[in-house]
């Protein structure tokens, strides 16, 4: 039962944030940037953040070849590049915002490594880089076999090596860290714990309601309300075109001698590995099994787990005899297009969902969106 002081001081704000991963952290502080004085809420169901952001591989990426390739095939080129500009924009936000130290950022070099399967898309690098020269300024792909051998790939499979020359990487639990200091230090309220169950446009402001642990309710109340829960996004919105999408990790031991740093991708974005700490973290294998992995549960899939330490003996690290020290799954979210879902719902509700597997990259510039579209 609320208390009279309760009701009167504690349930009021301007604007509450669903969801605190990258998308809705980001939202908070740009909110703040705009309005230093709005009273603003962040409501997190977990004790941590429990969706993709504090689970992905921290790419700052914009795209490999073959994943380009497949989006020009699939979209208009004008939204591939809209796109990519996205990233561009969200990264370099949030490289301002954080500050490149602060969350390990680095620009190792990043490639792809191209197989059988792929070596098509070879012929393919100068029309790329073409299109994309007006937006980077320069060259995005250019071919470095030389260093295959140099970074002790098995050659039977990599065919190819090509390097993105505008692609880095960072520490991703530094920057979720990074951006749930400077919300809190811009005022931003955080509260986890708090499982968003409904909420409700009462057209003089918008209703949200949270379970206590005592079976009770409590609602809140915000003149505006953003929706940034992303895979999850479909247990309060049924309707909303996206489904989960999860996504298998497993990290080795430290390998001395290791022979290569960055950032690497395989088979159209699907695969991907980096350098860690003299460790590799490795991920991906969804399109193994889309239907199994198409689910919010964080369970790992010992099927995939085990592709991925396949590829991982015969293809990355062949000869060397390693440890898998971690495995984790993080859960993203996807639609019928590569777009982010960034709308009004209702005049004040704002949605933010639908990251795909690029929201490291864009999830700075979709807060700052969502942010514009609160304060409208
Ligand atoms: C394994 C993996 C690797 C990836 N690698 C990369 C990469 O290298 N580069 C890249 O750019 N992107 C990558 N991604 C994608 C990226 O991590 C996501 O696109 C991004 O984190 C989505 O951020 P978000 O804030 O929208 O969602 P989330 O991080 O999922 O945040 C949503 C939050 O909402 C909370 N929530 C859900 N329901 C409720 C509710 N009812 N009430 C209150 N809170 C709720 C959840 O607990 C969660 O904390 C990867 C993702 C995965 C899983």
């Amino acid at each position: 039962m609320l208390s009279y002081w309760e009701k009167q001081s504690l349930l009021q704000y301007d604007y509450i944030i669903v969801g605190s991963g990258i998308v809705g952290l980001s939202a908070a502080i740009s909110l703040k940037d705009r309005l230093p004085a709005a009273r603003v809420l962040v409501l997190e169901r977990d004790i941590l953040p429990t969706g993709a952001s504090t689970k992905n591989a921290g790419f700052a990426c914009i795209g490999s070849l073959t994943e380009l390739l497949s989006d020009f095939n699939n979209m208009p080129r004008e939204e591939v590049l809209d796109l990519l500009q996205m990233r561009r924009n969200g990264l370099q936000l949030l490289r301002r915002r954080i500050g490149d130290e602060a969350m390990q950022y680095r620009e190792d070099g990043s490639y792809e490594l191209i197989g059988i399967e792929e070596e098509h898309a070879l012929s393919q690098i100068d029309s790329v880089n073409n299109i994309l020269r007006p937006l980077l300024g320069g060259e995005a792909f250019t071919l470095v076999n030389d260093k295959i051998d140099k970074f002790g790939f098995n050659k039977t499979y990599v065919k190819a090596l090509i390097s993105n020359n505008y692609e880095g990487e960072l520490h991703t639990g530094k920057m979720i860290r990074c951006l749930i200091d400077i919300a809190i230090s811009k005022g931003v309220e955080i509260k986890t714990g708090c499982t968003v169950k409904h909420f409700e446009d009462l057209h003089t402001g918008v209703r949200v309601t949270v379970p206590t642990a005592g079976g009770e309710e409590i609602a809140f109340m915000a003149r505006r309300i953003a929706v940034c829960t992303n895979a999850f996004a479909r247990q309060l919105l049924p309707e909303l075109d996206l489904g989960p999408g999860r996504g298998q990790v497993l990290m080795t031991n430290v390998i001395p001698g290791l022979a290569f740093k960055g950032v690497f991708h395989m088979d159209e974005g699907y695969y991907y590995f980096r350098e860690l700490d003299g460790r590799v973290l490795f991920g991906g294998g969804r399109n193994l099994d889309f239907e199994k992995e198409t689910t919010t549960s964080f369970d790992l899939n010992p099927e995939i787990q085990q592709q991925l330490e396949n590829r991982l003996h015969n293809i990355i690290l062949p000869g060397h005899s390693v440890m898998i020290t971690d495995r984790w799954t993080g859960i993203m979210a996807f639609g019928k297009t590569r777009q982010p879902l960034i709308r009004y719902h209702t005049h004040n509700i704002v949605l933010g969902v639908r990251m795909g597997g690029m929201g490291v990259a864009i999830g700075s510039a979709v807060g700052e969106q969502i942010s514009a579209f609160l304060t409208e």
